[in-house]
């Protein structure tokens, strides 16, 4: 039975002396090789060129903030328990009067850091986040010599007010809407000047 088309008569037949050295096929690969001479280079210069990628690329976290500064993350570990290659650890802090404009939360995280050679880009972090703390974006991980410089902490993590990351646009329609609920509190926006003196949780 022949289950594939591949099958070949085995030739026995005497080779000419241009086949003892091998001629035919030097002059073959020489052929191939000459033709891409011809041909557009398939590589780029990175990092000064790069390619177009997909508006989901999962790259880079971010740790957000709200719009008034603050971090939004409050260290609940949901990211880390998601995590499937436990990349994220971190050490969670009360916040203390006075530090209402620098965390969203009553608690926040001291400590957070990601292994980035651990970490697959799977998004799941992200998904589990209730307070819309972490995304995946579309940067890419800097190249390092020491093992240890790609574990990244809250230095290179948490957004910047100068350089703020726009995330919106990574997602759907339906979980902005979705996002719309009045249900979902930790949406709002953080007004320092209603909470402070007032111990009031939000
Ligand atoms: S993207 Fe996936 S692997 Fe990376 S930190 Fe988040 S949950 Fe872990
Ligand atoms: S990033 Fe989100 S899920 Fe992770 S600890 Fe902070 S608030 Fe919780």
């Amino acid at each position: 039975m022949q289950l594939t088309n591949r099958r070949k008569e085995v030739s026995h037949k005497e080779q000419s002396i241009a086949e003892k050295i091998y001629l035919p096929a030097i002059l073959k690969g020489m052929a191939i090789t000459a033709s891409h001479l011809f041909k557009k280079s398939p590589t780029i210069n990175y990092p000064e060129e790069t390619r177009p990628i997909a508006p989901v690329y999962r790259g880079q976290h971010v740790l957000k903030r709200d719009d008034n500064g603050a971090e939004r993350c409050t260290a609940c570990g949901m990211c880390a328990v998601a995590c499937p290659a436990e990349a994220i650890t971190m050490e969670s802090a009360e916040r203390k009067k006075g530090e209402e404009a620098l965390y969203r939360e009553e608690k926040y995280a001291a400590v957070y850091e990601i292994n980035m050679l651990r970490c697959i880009f799977c998004g799941l972090c992200e998904e589990a986040c209730p307070k819309e703390a972490i995304f995946l974006t579309d940067r890419l991980v800097d190249t390092e010599f020491e093992r240890g410089d790609f574990i990244y902490g809250k230095d290179k993590l948490v957004e910047k007010m100068t350089e703020r990351i726009d995330v919106s646009k990574r997602q759907t329609p339906e979980v902005l809407e979705f996002k719309k609920k009045p249900g979902l509190k930790h949406n709002e926006l953080f007004d320092s000047s209603k909470q402070l003196g007032k111990g009031k949780k939000h």
